[in-house]
């Protein structure tokens, strides 16, 4: 099986913020690897922007650097690397100045689809809209691309969305949330919404719940800053663990059309009980071993800042009533994942007297470092020797399905290619994004209220033991951060 490549149309990006750590390790490599492929047009153009005092030439020479590291696999080919070079110019910019602007827009064919890439501070994302009004860049074929983190509560949000609005309708904002993008995410809907097997299961009648797990073994080391004003609930729940949530609970969309999704998604989050403090863990790592602690990573030796949340989330609807999720994000943990385990619930009548210690079913949607899918049954062990049971996994990866082809293609590139195609389906809509605001705020406030300690735990570990306890309680284990048996 051949993986397609379908060009898109002709387009001019512009990067903002094209020196920075993002457009070098993710946009710049990603787009890179699309032009290697075809699917990029050969008069397709990059416009690099950022307010170091470079040339093109500089930028071009840097860019190859960074190319070798975070593209390996194609920059060897030198022909193919000088001609995407040759698609990209560079302009020095300060945003906040009134030079360079119209040099920029000076250089942009009426023809093509725009796109501005905001890869730069969220404080600078209403300047640089407006001034690419004022500055008359914005045509009908225009998009605007803005990065996480979209505010900081819910304020801001609606701020930075009043910001947006004023150069551009809601049709052209694309908000990314690279989670979107991931091939499994979106295999999540084509399993649930192309199969009639999965759908007439997918409730509280069957699933008994689900876990939902974003760990990082990495901690705040050099991001210290930001993180310390964010913590993992504004960092990581109120995106990345909201769309997985969404996109597990939400009722199938009538269509396959952005708006229709996103209107259901937003409906999920709507329908979200607000969350009970009794059932909420915050913790922060402590020194292990030598790994450094997080006061040491973030340097703030009094920080109260929580590098871990676990809680239970109830979805207050017909379908998921009675169903738990739980989630758990956090930093310096034992290993990188991400998965989506549903967890259903266990046969109704008992005919094996060893089923007892058997696990129910379990689907584990598989994110990271991997990604795939796996379904947990039960079977009789082969062979002979009385009737015994055993647990098999069976591998519904989509890769291996279609011949072991997979498509090494990164999340970035594909929301950029979404973006030039004006799909919006994977990128969130500016409601979205309140009102994940409007549910996770007053959690956050509570804390901050109660100048509220979050509890130690081991770096390296599983996260503090209130976190075990917190499924314990209901009669359920975490899966094990980072087992390797499932794949
Ligand atoms: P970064 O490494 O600090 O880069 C910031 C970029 O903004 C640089 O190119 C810088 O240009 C440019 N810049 C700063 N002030 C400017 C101004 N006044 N005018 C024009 N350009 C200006 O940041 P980053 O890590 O790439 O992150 C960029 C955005 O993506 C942020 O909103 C961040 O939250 C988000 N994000 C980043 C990541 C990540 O993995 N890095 C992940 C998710 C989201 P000079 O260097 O030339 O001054």
């Amino acid at each position: 099986m051949v993986s397609r490549v379908i060009p898109v149309s002709s387009f001019d990006l512009v990067i903002f913020g094209a020196t920075g750590d993002l457009a070098q390790r993710k946009i710049l490599p990603g787009l890179f690897r699309r032009f290697s492929v075809g699917q990029m047009p050969r008069d397709a153009r990059i416009i690099a922007t950022a307010r170091s005092e470079i040339d093109t030439d500089m930028f071009r020479a840097d860019l190859r650097t960074s190319l070798a590291e975070f593209a390996p696999c194609i920059s060897g080919d030198a022909e193919m690397l000088d001609q995407f070079l040759a698609t990209i110019v560079y302009i020095h910019l300060d945003v906040m100045s009134q030079e360079g602007w119209s040099e920029l827009v000076g250089l942009l064919r009426r023809s093509a689809v725009r796109a501005f890439y905001l890869s730069v501070s969220t404080s600078l994302f209403g300047t640089i809209a407006s001034r690419l009004s004022s500055y008359e860049a914005v045509t009908p074929e225009s998009r605007i691309v803005v990065e996480k983190p979209f505010g900081n509560d819910l304020a801001i949000a609606r701020a930075l969305n009043a910001d947006l609005r004023q150069g551009f309708e809601e049709s052209q904002i694309y908000r990314i949330d690279h989670y979107l993008g991931k091939e499994t995410v979106q295999n999540l809907m084509a399993l649930r919404f192309a199969n009639a097997l999965w759908e007439p299961l997918w409730n509280s009648t069957h699933i008994d719940h689900v876990q939902i797990t974003v760990a990082e073994s990495l901690g705040v080391e050099g991001r210290g800053e930001y993180y310390n004003r964010a913590g993992a609930m504004r960092d990581m729940v109120q995106n990345h663990l909201m769309q997985l949530l969404c996109l597990t609970a939400m009722e199938p969309p009538s269509r396959f059309e952005p708006n229709a999704v996103r209107d259901e998604k937003v409906k999920v989050i709507e329908a979200l009980a607000p969350a009970n403090p009794q059932e909420i863990v915050r913790g922060q790592y402590r020194d292990k071993e030598g790994q450094g602690s997080y006061r040491e990573h973030a340097g703030d030796p009094t920080s109260r800042t929580e590098s871990f949340v676990a809680m239970k989330v109830a979805i207050a609807n017909w379908r998921w009533a009675g169903t738990p999720f739980y989630l758990r994000t956090g930093k310096r943990l034992r290993a990188r994942t991400s998965e989506i385990a549903v967890v259903f619930r266990e046969p109704p009548h008992m005919i094996f007297p060893e089923m007892e210690n058997r696990r129910s079913n379990q689907m584990i949607i598989h994110l990271q470092p991997d990604e795939g899918i796996t379904l947990h049954n039960t079977i009789k062990e082969p062979g002979p020797g009385g009737f015994r049971l055993a647990e098999v996994t069976l591998d519904m990866t989509f890769a291996n399905a279609l011949g072991g082809q997979t498509d090494s293609q990164d999340a970035y590139e594909r929301l950029i290619m979404d973006v030039i195609r004006g799909d919006q389906t994977l990128f969130m809509r500016g409601d979205e994004v309140e009102a994940a605001w409007a549910w996770v705020d007053p959690i956050i406030a509570r804390w901050e209220e109660a100048r509220h300690a979050p509890e130690p735990y081991d770096a390296g570990g599983s996260g503090p033991e209130e976190a075990l306890m917190l499924m314990h309680r209901d009669g359920w284990r975490w899966r094990e951060i980072g087992r390797v048996e499932d794949k």
